[in-house]
């Protein structure tokens, strides 16, 4: 039987939305973790925007369940940002990995199979993961701002995401790049230091170079190949990311 308090109908959804809609992130984070308790999580890519909602769920002590995908082949310097987070704030960011290790995945698959088929790489180490992870949820949170994309113009502070079949919690949504780093800077919140060596972007280490000036965000993703996402929910991928101080000034 459905459970009305952690599978909230469209209507009811939207009601919350339309409330929601002058609410601080704060406020709709507070609000998200009454609602769903323990049913609610939060998929970070440690961006930007994912730091900014660290920092809130950390120093509000929020109870929310926390997870990264960890494909295996993440920059030495993220791993690093996870540990100072989880040292910073106090909670745990779970590893959510894949079902193979880089070193099976060579062997039934060949080696470096993200130079070769980036797709079926990216469909096995996070897609794949991330959507058996999200089943076992009603609600989660994400780091997208409706300044990022036209289609994410739209995009409410609470809504139904049809691809996972659940409730997407968007705090960050009326935020802007400025917001984004302007927090970042004014708690001294812990960020990933490749964004200040010329990488907007980060995402793992074989597929991930540096962008030169005056080059879109997510230029050094994929450089030279055809492909430029991976396949996830662009929640996780492409907006829990962007940005540079020195972009704002
Ligand atoms: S980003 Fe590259 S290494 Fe990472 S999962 Fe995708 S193809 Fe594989």
């Amino acid at each position: 039987m459905t459970d009305t308090l952690t599978r909230p109908g469209p209507a009811s959804l939207a009601e919350a939305g339309r409330a929601l809609e002058v609410g601080t992130p704060l406020d709709i984070l507070r609000w998200a973790s009454d609602r769903f308790g323990p049913r609610l999580t939060f998929a970070t890519g440690f961006g930007a925007e994912g730091c900014v909602l660290l920092d809130l769920i950390g120093r509000h002590r929020l109870p929310v369940d926390i997870f990264t995908l960890d494909t295996g082949l993440l920059f030495p310097e993220t791993y690093e940002l996870w540990r100072r987070l989880e040292a910073r704030y106090g909670f745990t960011i779970r590893s959510v990995g894949p079902e193979l290790s880089i070193e099976q995945q060579a062997a039934a698959h060949g080696p470096e199979l993200w130079a070769r088929e980036p797709d079926r790489c990216c469909d096995m180490r996070k897609v794949t993961p991330l959507t058996a992870q999200l089943s076992g949820f009603d609600a989660w949170i994400t780091a997208i701002r409706r300044d990022q994309t036209d289609s994410r113009a739209t995009a409410l502070a609470v809504e139904w995401d049809p691809r996972f079949e659940l409730t997407k919690v968007n705090p960050l949504v009326r935020w802007t790049k400025r917001d984004v780093w302007g927090h970042l800077l004014e708690h001294d919140v812990p960020y990933n230091p490749l964004h200040d060596r010329g990488y907007p972007s980060v995402g793992c280490l074989p597929c991930t170079s540096s962008v030169n000036p005056g080059e879109p965000e997510r230029a050094g993703r994929w450089r030279g190949a055809p492909k430029t996402e991976c396949g996830l929910h662009a929640d996780v991928e492409g907006a829990d990311e962007i940005g540079h101080p020195g972009s704002l000034m």
